[in-house]
């Protein structure tokens, strides 16, 4: 599948924080999130939206994302855990596992911004965290497996 970084970690040519993987499934840090204790599930075959996966696979991506919620709530404590699939950005199913420590991080508030007198979200705001940090992140959350 040409022009997906998924597809591209997947296949070993793009570097990503692997937080956990198996036959089906792979979990990285993800490069832009509110929160660098954040993880991305997707599927290792190329489904570009989360309702086409078959529901076994949906299920074991959400299972994934559970387990991990669950440990980057034990390991960094935040005030809630939120997952969720948003369906917009890169065009192959993910499953989005992120830290709350507000009521308005569910929507990302940190990646709210205003342009043209509009509220848009964008990354633009989003500290980048360092491959190490990263690397930092998915060795801690792998060592709770
Ligand atoms: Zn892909």
């Amino acid at each position: 599948m040409a022009e997906c970084p998924f597809c591209d970690i997947i296949q070993g040519n793009l570097e990503a924080s692997v937080i956990y993987e198996d036959d089906l499934v792979l979990a990285i840090v993800p490069l832009h999130a509110p929160y660098p204790e954040s993880a991305l599930v997707f599927p290792k075959e190329h489904i570009d939206h989360f309702t086409d996966l078959p529901r076994d696979l949906a299920t074991h991506v959400m299972s994934v994302g559970f387990d991990l919620s669950k440990k980057i709530m034990s390991e960094y404590q935040p005030g809630r855990m939120g997952m969720g699939v948003h369906g917009y950005g890169v065009p192959h199913a993910h499953f989005n596992v992120f830290p709350q420590n507000h009521p308005m991080d569910v929507v990302f508030r940190k990646m709210a911004y205003i342009k043209d007198g509009e509220v848009r979200f964008g990354f633009k705001n989003l500290p980048v965290p360092s491959r190490e940090q990263m690397d930092e992140i998915a060795r801690t959350l792998r060592e709770k497996t």
